[in-house]
């Protein structure tokens, strides 16, 4: 079965065509700026090796993306299907939607449920909900899936998703601990089940622009660091993270418009709120390694949340088999993996310093021999997540 993958985001399509089962990507392929006239259009035949970028293209909505993409996937010279019947579901790394948590079909019912959390997500659901019904124009009666970002986090129990709020707020608004990041920890509990017969007791690190910790017991997830929203946990790039709801009243008392308090909150805060230097942990690196105490501060209070969530973990798991740092911080820097391994030796973790400051595009495994717990790198696969759930939808 012929499925695409497609990932949104506020100005961009990402794509992927599997061959499922097997795991085969045929051609992958990229819309930047899309809704411009200076848009770039990457297109990569994975069989073959060839590829072609474009710039400067008039790309003005999300269906003039996935049209080219097609006629892309459908050229007779540099194409990989013959027609675009041969795709049969296309699958999208949704996130939130009110009542449906798991992986569903994108009807007209869950499409709505998204609208209703558009409050609650709008860096992502808007751009999901505008491209989905773009793209259900596009290729008619193809089933479109939605892997919503919180579906592999419905095995939490209830006691740790609950807020102790009234409870007719969780009954009527569905206010709860969602998680989220499911796409990218539950292709991790796959890797450690295929290179190690299992998770056993397991926490997974994404971390990103956005980050988020979840721990992993017998192949499910049991808790993770993101509460309602996206704007909770870890520190993010830009969001702020853990904080406490009476900032915001605070706030407003003291005059500031709910426009400037959300703004602070989405995109003025997390990393670069802290630091003053930039959202990009390298940059901040740099700065710290100058003498800037901001940026030294923003590294140090980052780890510090990862530590709070890596013992809050063990404890809730009753030990730890496996430490797994993914996502574009978690597999690049050596620094924060160095940081929140160190001030957990007591767990039994032992890192080897060399493996930790060597580069490679493959999972591995950095721990020394004498650790107990294994620690590990492997590079995020959302997508690759994302067509093995829609594949396997029934
Ligand atoms: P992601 O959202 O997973 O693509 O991660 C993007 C983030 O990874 C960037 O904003 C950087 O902060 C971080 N990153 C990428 N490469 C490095 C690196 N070599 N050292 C530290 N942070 C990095």
């Amino acid at each position: 079965m012929k499925v695409l993958v497609c990932n949104v985001g506020s100005t961009s399509l990402k794509f992927k065509l599997f061959d499922m089962p097997g795991d085969k990507v045929l051609a992958d392929g990229k819309v930047e700026r899309v809704g411009r006239t200076d848009a770039i259009f990457h297109y990569g035949n994975r069989e073959t090796g060839y590829t072609i970028q474009l710039e400067n293209q008039s790309i003005l909505s999300y269906a003039e993306g996935i049209r080219r993409y097609l006629n892309c996937l459908t050229d007779p010279e540099h194409g990989v299907i013959p027609q675009v019947s041969e795709i049969e579901r296309v699958g999208f790394k949704t996130v939130l939607a009110k009542g449906f948590y798991g992986i569903h079909e994108l009807t007209a019912e869950v499409l709505q449920a998204m609208e209703d959390y558009l409050i609650v997500a709008p860096a992502h659901n808007g751009p999901y909900l505008e491209a989905i019904r773009q793209i259900q124009q596009v290729l008619p009666g193809v089933k479109l899936v939605g892997v919503f970002e919180t579906a592999f986090h419905t095995t939490i129990p209830q006691a740790r998703r609950i807020y102790g709020i009234p409870y007719e707020w969780y009954e009527e608004y569905g206010i709860q601990r969602m998680g989220y990041h499911g796409a990218s920890h539950g292709y991790i509990a796959d890797v450690l089940t295929e290179q190690s017969g299992g998770t056993g007791n397991a926490i997974s690190c994404h971390l990103g622009g956005s980050g988020s910790l979840c721990a992993i017991q017998n192949g499910v997830s049991v808790d993770n660091s993101f509460g309602f929203s996206l704007q909770t946990g870890l520190i993010h790039a830009n969001r702020i993270g853990d904080t406490d709801a009476y900032i915001i009243p605070y706030l407003l008392a003291q005059g500031k418009s709910v426009e400037e308090i959300t703004k602070g909150m989405d995109k003025q805060g997390g990393l670069l709120g802290i630091s003053g230097v930039s959202n990009d942990l390298r940059d901040i690196q740099i700065a710290a390694e100058g003498g800037n105490e901001r940026a030294q501060l923003a590294i140090d209070a980052y780890c510090a949340g990862i530590i709070h969530y890596v013992g809050a973990y063990y404890a809730e798991l009753g030990g730890l088999d496996h430490l797994v740092f993914t996502g574009g911080i978690g597999e690049n820097s050596s620094l924060v993996r160095e940081k929140v391994c160190g001030a957990v030796t007591h767990f039994g973790i032992v890192l080897d310093a060399q493996k930790n400051a060597q580069r490679s595009a493959q999972a591995r495994i950095i721990s020394a021999e004498a650790s107990k717990v294994k620690v590990w790198v492997i590079p995020a696969n959302e997508e690759l997540g994302i067509a093995r759930r829609t594949y396997e939808y029934r």
